[in-house]
């Protein structure tokens, strides 16, 4: 047993791969949440896929060591192009190719281009009316955007590794949302429309790179308050009892972070519903509600919902943090996210 249980350890924290996302726990909410973000004329296409549109936001980790040229979709080094590089790398592909090369961009991740590609492919899908694609680029679109949100997604030092930090990945993306998301408040707005989606995927890897920083600092600076043993804890995964975060670790870094993966998480649904109306705007405003066959009386209920709107969870920002993870599936995927980290 104990040999399974360091077998477990190795796999979660010390052989972390590369261009992986958000455990699929908080990939799946923030695709989910993003859909209550949008207009009367789109909530009702969306809201009749919702199971689609939650459960394909994982499709694209699972297929990233299947299918070439994946992997570095999720992610983007900035560091490696020197200081300051987030300010100065070229904003456009075509510009991007000509300073550094495919190869080397191919390298060191592409998250930020390929938002915008999926911009342009899900513009044309929804100009098509092909229903299918709609959905799938909606939901894979949604977890590209949320992948660049991530400011550990940004760095060559994706999880810690180089500073002695093993597993800050799965503490920041997996262990945090999976213990506290359902106290978060996610009521974040309205979709708007995206004057310019290559720029805004580029504001939305300088926020999170510009949060790397503290990302690390914090960590570092609870571990040495921490006792080894207080650090860690064992929990069930699947059946396998594993080592993670503690309880006590996670709720004083989410203390300490003020609520960073919150507002993270926050921002990337918020821009993920914007992406959806933008391309939506862009090819013209088809009728969806006709596509996705929905009657006159069941649009005008979807209206008066919509107006105003509601917060989609109830919003408690005086809350402390709770004491039990309520509710089944919230780690559902942790030991397959960690492995994958
Ligand atoms: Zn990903």
């Amino acid at each position: 047993m104990k040999r399974l249980l360091l077998f477990v350890f190795v796999i979660a924290m010390v052989w972390p791969q590369k261009s992986a996302a958000w455990g699929f726990y908080a990939h799946r909410r923030i695709d989910r949440l993003a859909v209550f973000t949008l207009p009367p004329e789109m909530i009702g296409f969306y809201k009749k896929h919702i199971v689609y549109i939650t459960e394909t936001s994982t499709k694209p980790d699972s297929r990233r060591t299947l299918v070439p040229g994946e992997a570095p979709r999720h992610y983007i080094d900035i560091d490696v192009y020197g200081d300051s590089a987030v300010y100065k790398m070229p904003r456009f592909w075509k510009d991007a190719v000509a300073k550094y090369g495919e190869d080397t961009l191919m390298a060191y991740g592409i998250v930020p281009w390929h938002i915008n590609l999926m911009k342009f492919q899900l513009t044309e899908a929804f100009k098509a009316r092909d229903t299918d694609k709609i959905l799938r680029l909606s939901s894979e679109m949604g977890h590209y955007i949320a992948d660049a949100c991530v400011p550990l997604h940004t760095t060559q030092n994706y999880n810690g590794q180089l500073t002695n930090q093993r597993g800050i990945h799965a503490l920041w993306e997996s262990r945090l949302p999976e213990l506290l998301a359902h106290n978060y408040d996610f009521f974040v707005g309205r979709a708007a429309y995206i004057d310019n989606p290559q720029l805004r995927a580029w504001d939305a890897v300088t926020r999170a790179h510009l949060a790397l920083d503290s990302v690390l600092r914090f960590e570092k600076e609870l571990t040495e308050a921490f006792a080894e043993d207080r650090k860690y804890s064992f929990e069930d995964r699947n059946g396998v009892n594993t080592r993670v975060y503690s309880r006590d670790f996670s709720e004083d870094y989410h203390r300490q972070r003020n609520g960073q993966v919150e507002r993270q998480m926050r921002y990337a649904i918020a821009l993920t519903g914007s992406f959806w109306y933008t391309c939506w705007v862009d090819a013209g405003q088809p009728d969806l509600n006709k596509m996705a066959g929905i009657s006159e009386t069941e649009l005008q209920h979807i209206k008066e919902e919509a107006q105003p709107q509601q917060p989609v969870l109830p919003v408690r920002p005086e809350a402390g943090i709770p004491r039990e993870v309520r509710g089944k599936g919230l780690a559902e995927s942790y030991f397959l996210s960690c492995a994958f980290h």
